[in-house]
């Protein structure tokens, strides 16, 4: 069994909350990680369930961005709402979970976040740029269960 401080260090999760923080600078789009270590649902659809959960569907503009982990299941989800996969192309999510796959498979699990985290920071940002007035609508701490 693996749990979420051996793949993370209390350092590592302030970096992931930092670039968080810093890709929502420049984005009204809201991102988040959630953490848990096993579901014997599809994947998939347990990220939609935390999701929900999360109030990650009531973003004024439909613009959240959960990336959801089951690290004993060894998956992962990114999972955006309505309004990002209007305009993303389809293939622009599984480019990024490569890219994080890589550093996953290294066990190197902060910088596979923070390289998923900036990625979709600068699509968020080119659809979803930064207005003023702008509120942090999700909280950018990792959530687990
Ligand atoms: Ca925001
Ligand atoms: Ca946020």
């Amino acid at each position: 069994m693996t749990e979420v401080s051996d793949l993370l260090s209390p350092d590592d999760e302030l970096e992931v909350i930092e670039a968080i923080r810093l890709a929502e600078r420049e984005t009204s789009g809201e991102i988040r990680v959630h953490i848990e270590k096993h579901t014997n649902a599809d994947h998939y659809k347990r990220a939609s369930e935390v999701f929900h959960e999360l109030g990650m569907d009531n973003t004024e503009l439909k613009n959240g961005v959960l990336i959801y982990l089951a690290i004993d299941d060894r998956h992962f989800v990114i999972l955006g709402d309505k309004g990002i996969d209007a305009v993303v192309e389809n293939d622009f999510w599984d480019c990024t979970k490569d890219v994080m796959q890589n550093h996953f498979k290294n066990r190197d699990f902060k910088t596979g976040l923070i390289e998923g985290i900036t990625r979709a920071g600068e699509r968020l940002r080119q659809f979803f740029p930064w207005q003023e007035g702008d509120t942090d609508e999700l909280s950018n701490e990792i959530s687990r269960s």
